[in-house]
């Protein structure tokens, strides 16, 4: 089962439009996402979090792409409440639960495939990672405080797999807290171990306009 948070206003993109709607090559970065999502083949019931008021227009929208299963519930004012909503439509009986963020849409499906192994191979929480490429510091204000050794570092994407009880636990136990800006890291600070996988350079989040022409760009380059 796969959850998807898409119910995200798009400030920082500023396209005057929730991101997901945002269209890249001339369909929405939603459809694109979950399209490639459901070419993995590990993926069987799809729940997109859209947002409010949208529910009719993302039905709509992903109806082309004949899944098998599609429900689509409204999302909240945060990307965890958003994930929460999606994971009370999660049926009981599942094996896997992944959950992948809309905005990145260009994520290969072999990366779904890896993530989905290595939680039916008995990891508890799954994340695909990339090393950190930039030097990074900590600062306070505009003074650095220190350098933090980038050997240690990766960035995490999505999609994140999960044992679907721990993450609904995460879920409760995570409520009323401070937003976390990643499932694995509830998980985490239960004392669950979070595994990596290799991720991919192409699952990079569209967050801000530059972002939008790379993708659209990689799009381009992939149709003949
Ligand atoms: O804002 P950010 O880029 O971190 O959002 C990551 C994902 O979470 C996006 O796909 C966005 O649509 C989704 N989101 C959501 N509900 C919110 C905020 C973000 O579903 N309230």
């Amino acid at each position: 089962m796969l959850v998807v948070p898409a119910a995200g206003r798009g400030d920082r993109l500023g396209a005057g439009r929730p991101k997901a709607l945002v269209e890249l090559a001339g369909e929405p970065l939603l459809l694109h996402a979950v399209r490639r999502a459901a070419s993995s083949g590990v993926v069987d019931v799809v729940i997109v979090v859209c947002p409010e008021g949208a529910v009719d227009e993302v039905t709509a929208l992903l109806g082309p792409l004949r899944l098998p299963d599609l429900r689509v519930v409204p999302g909240g004012a945060q990307r965890q409440e958003s994930v929460r909503r999606g994971l009370l439509v999660v049926d009981d009986d599942v094996d896997v639960v992944l959950v992948h963020d809309a905005a990145r849409c260009l994520t290969p499906p072999d990366v779904f495939v890896a993530v989905v192994a290595a939680v039916r191979a008995g990891a508890v929480a799954v994340v695909p990672a990339l090393p950190v490429t930039d030097t990074v510091k900590r600062v306070r204000g505009d003074v650095v405080v220190e350098t933090v050794d980038r050997s240690e570092l990766v960035a995490v994407q999505t999609p994140q797999g999960f044992a679907p009880g721990p993450l609904r636990r995460a879920h409760d136990a995570a409520r009323g807290t401070a937003p976390a800006t990643d499932d694995a890291g509830m998980l985490e600070s239960l004392g669950h171990p979070v595994r990596t996988v290799p991720g991919a350079e192409r699952a990079f989040k569209v967050t801000r306009p530059l972002d939008l022409v790379l993708a659209e760009a990689l799009l381009n380059e992939e149709t003949p």
